[in-house]
């Protein structure tokens, strides 16, 4: 069979599907379904060994590559049967938590927290680091004293926070900025809190590199903040 036959051929064999369903509706049917691949991994906007000596290169590529993908799938499946969820953003789902399903709540809130969390993490973090700037440094002195006693609190909440978590500064249903800790992938957006800055306390963020000694983490993560990312949040949230 020439090629020209073959599409002879195909064109008779699928024309009593096209009859009962447009092209039109083919084209949608396609689109949806290249829109239900669900969550995806962001990409990182530095190369993995960019943040050394702070955070070391394989530790980036597992907490990315493995640890992040890991909670995608796991949110893509918990709610690949729940069609009416598919399409809502990470954001939106984590705030209306309450109405998600008692049976995929508690994968949405570890997995799409965890997914969620670290999606704002990569994204606050750049190589050679920066100074809090702009608005948000202005709130942070009005509402903590100075921008020190901010990072204080920040770092003290980091260093001392029992068992695998974040550290948040957040802009909370006031406008007002609120810096505390959660357990496990427990995410700020189910409080009705915005998170501008977040610093990952799981082992699985510091350990290769730090093992036991969180505390030099935490100092450490402090010289590579994208404060321009977090004042641009503070101010999105804000505006909001
Ligand atoms: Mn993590």
């Amino acid at each position: 069979m020439n090629r020209r036959n073959f599409l002879i051929q195909g064109s008779t064999a699928v024309a009593g599907l096209l009859l009962a369903s447009t092209p039109l509706r083919l084209y949608a049917d396609h689109h949806e379904q290249a829109h239900s691949h669900g969550h995806m991994l962001p990409k990182l906007s530095y190369p993995h060994d960019a943040l050394e000596p702070h955070i070391d290169k394989r530790t980036m590529e597992i907490h990315h590559g493995r640890h992040h993908q890991g909670y995608v799938n796991k949110l893509n499946a918990a709610i690949a049967n729940h069609h009416d969820l598919e399409h809502l953003s990470i954001e939106a789902l984590l705030r209306n938590i309450d109405k998600v399903p008692m049976d995929i709540r508690q994968a949405v809130i570890n997995s799409g927290g965890g997914h969620a969390n670290h999606t704002l993490f990569w994204s606050i973090m750049i190589p050679g680091g920066s100074e809090p700037t702009g608005k948000v440094a202005e709130a942070i002195q009005s509402t903590f004293g100075s921008l020190d006693a901010g990072s204080e609190m920040f770092a003290n909440k980091a260093k001392t926070h029992f068992g695998s978590g974040w550290a948040w500064l957040v802009v909370d249903e006031n406008k007002k900025l609120q810096i505390y800790s959660t357990s496990n992938q427990d995410s700020p957006l189910m409080e009705g809190h915005t998170p501008i800055l977040g610093l990952d306390v799981w082992e699985h963020a510091y350990y290769l590199n730090y093992q036991n000694r969180r505390a030099d983490y935490v100092d450490a993560w402090g010289e590579i903040v994208n404060w321009e990312q977090v004042n641009a949040n503070y101010v999105a949230a804000t505006k909001a």
